[in-house]
């Protein structure tokens, strides 16, 4: 992960500080009897090569003359650019038989591993691993270096060399061999899960993308891959599975996938985190940068320059991490709800890296979770931005559910609208229709509502609406549907009821509305209204024909003199 490089970099600093511990006692003794469950780094000594590569003779000569030093850390580690390092082990093997112990370096990226291997009769065996080297020149075909040794009586010298490119650290293990496979099984269990965590919401939000087609799941589905692709090549799963034997492909897919991985990280942010709109000179100023490293990185590809390209991924994701860390927190302070969910993503990780960090260095008991902690809490990154990526989506339908239950209401009266109506209505149709139920309908117009208007204002005549339709209200049953159609008239939908009892109804209406006594601003105001109804017949064929004939109605109640139905 991005803070897993971080963690190198910091590494840095610290080496410097052991690399002038130096001691010349070298008695250390690793003993094949004992089960040394975590790495045996501190019972050994280390080297590094000047400029020249060194043989076997000549780092024996080297030993004798006292130039090994301890090593203090439990995962010694050297910044990038490091010449060769020189590890050393004495086993010490006091039974009477010979012993077979597994050694595991378990750093996939390092270029070459050599073992030297000198029993107590000067007897000298050679292991040798490492990705520039073919994977059948390994004795134990494994993606991590493993060399098994049938350990003489007496005490066996252990050198090895380690050559690489990028920063080192060196988590060493010595095992029997059923300990061995348990540490593998772990080992593989370990990244199965994390592979299985992103594969899955790499899915997930790639069918969420597919299906809202909104950039940012794209932004995050690319960063998950390039996560993916990003550890599948540091942790040699891609040299090991798929890219068997690829030297040149193994050496640059790191470096390009770390660029990559960066620049998806930024941009997820910049989208997540709704940057351009907030903040749009930041915004112009992340694309910039981002395209110019992209296009440094493409020519240092071109012309093969690994070195400086390895060390801008370095830095291009310590830097991605600390700018989206501080994006987070000035969005939030703008009142951004989802930069909360980035932050604590975050805060998780670097908790993740630091722990790990401090234990690479001693301040916190070495253990495998722990060494790996930076890589776990990169699962739970990605689930909590899962998490608020569909906590998005659902606040946007909850907005949009809202505007659209907003956009059928009327305001005036909070009765239903004619939208509303006709979005329900055919409903109401064909269930009557199969049902075989009759379906009436009453349009209800208020009489000569101008002169309201014109006599009180407006105002009052919005009163004397709301009012009327409380009235109204009041009278029908729960099963019926009743809206504002427009202006001063309103519709009721009469499910199951025939024509003589929607006339019973509407005669009800009108009764009830004349009686009333509307009162607004000390003002008593009396409204008559009419009301034509219709029924389905074998004629109507749609719910308009049922409309027009009420509207027929209507008309009809309003020329034979107004406040009456007409049936
Ligand atoms: P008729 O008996 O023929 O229906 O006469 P009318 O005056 O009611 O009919 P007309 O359709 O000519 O006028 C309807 C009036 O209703 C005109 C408009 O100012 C008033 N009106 C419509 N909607 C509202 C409203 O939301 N608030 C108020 N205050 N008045 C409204
Ligand atoms: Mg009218
Ligand atoms: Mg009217």
């Amino acid at each position: 992960m991005k803070r897993f490089f971080l963690i190198l970099l910091l590494i840095f600093l610290h080496t410097a500080a052991i690399a002038t511990e130096s001691n010349n006692a070298l008695s250390q003794l690793i003993d094949v009897e004992k089960n040394y469950e975590n790495t045996i780094a501190t019972q050994g000594y280390y080297l590094l090569e000047s400029d020249k590569a060194l043989n076997l003779q000549q780092i024996q000569q080297a030993d004798k003359e006292g130039k090994f030093r301890y090593i203090t850390q439990d995962v010694p580690s050297f910044p990038y650019n490091s010449p060769a390092v020189w590890l050393k082990f004495n086993i010490d093997n006091h039974t009477s038989e010979s012993q077979l112990r597994r050694l595991i370096i378990d750093t996939p990226w390092i270029d070459y591993i050599d073992m030297y291997v000198i029993d107590a009769k000067g007897k000298v065996s050679l292991y040798r691993g490492g990705d520039e080297r073919a994977i059948r020149e390994r004795a134990i075909k494994s993606r991590m270096f493993i060399a098994e040794h049938p350990y003489q009586p007496g005490i066996s010298v252990v050198y090895i060399r380690v050559q690489v490119d990028e920063p080192l650290m060196l988590p060493v293990y010595f095992y029997r061999v059923d300990e061995s496979i348990k540490y593998q099984v772990m080992n593989a269990y370990h990244y199965g899960i994390l592979y299985g965590v992103i594969t899955g919401l790499l899915f997930f939000n790639l069918l969420l993308y597919l299906s809202i087609k909104q950039k940012r799941y794209l932004y995050y589905v690319f960063y998950l891959a390039m996560y993916l692709l990003m550890v599948i090549s540091y942790a040699s799963h891609g040299f090991f599975y798929l890219w068997k034997d690829a030297f040149v492909f193994q050496k640059w897919v790191t470096t390009i996938s770390i660029t990559l991985y960066s620049t998806a990280g930024v941009l997820f942010a910049l989208a997540f985190l709704r940057v351009k709109k907030v903040f749009p000179s930041i915004y112009k100023a992340a694309i910039y940068t981002v395209f110019s490293i992209l296009l440094i990185q493409f020519f240092l590809i071109l012309f093969g320059i690994y070195g400086v390209s390895v060390l801008i991924s370095i830095l291009y994701v310590t830097l991605f991490s600390l700018f989206t860390f501080g994006l987070a927190v000035l969005c939030y302070r703008k009142g951004h709800r989802d930069a909360m969910y980035y932050l604590v993503a975050t805060i998780a990780t670097l908790i993740g890296s630091v722990v790990a960090m401090f234990s690479v260095i001693g301040i916190v008991p070495y253990t495998y979770v722990i060494y790996h902690l930076s890589e776990s809490s990169v699962a739970f990154d990605a689930i909590l931005l899962s998490i608020a990526l569909a906590e998005q989506i659902r606040r946007a339908e909850k907005e949009k559910m809202q505007a659209q239950q907003l956009a059928r209401i009327d305001r005036l009266t909070h009765l239903g609208n004619r939208l509303d109506f006709e979005e329900q209505s055919q409903e109401i149709w064909d269930k009557t229709q199969i049902n075989n139920l009759e379906l009436s309908f009453i349009m209800l117009d208020l009489d000569h509502f101008k002169n309201i208007n014109d006599q009180y204002g407006h105002a009052i005549g919005d009163e004397v609406l709301k009012d009327v339709s409380a009235a109204i209200q009041e009278v029908v049953r729960d099963s019926d549907m009743l809206v504002r159609w427009g202006g001063e008239e309103f519709a009721i939908i009469l499910p199951g009821t025939a024509l003589s009892q929607a006339c019973m109804l509407a005669e009800r209406i009108r009764k009830h509305i004349q009686q009333r006594e509307i009162k607004v601003a000390d003002k008593l105001i009396r409204v008559t209204a009419s009301l034509g109804v219709a029924q389905r017949t074998a004629t109507s064929c749609s719910m308009s024909d049922l409309f027009s004939e009420a509207d027929k109605q209507l008309y009809q109640a309003k020329q034979a003199g107004r406040n009456q139905v007409s049936c």
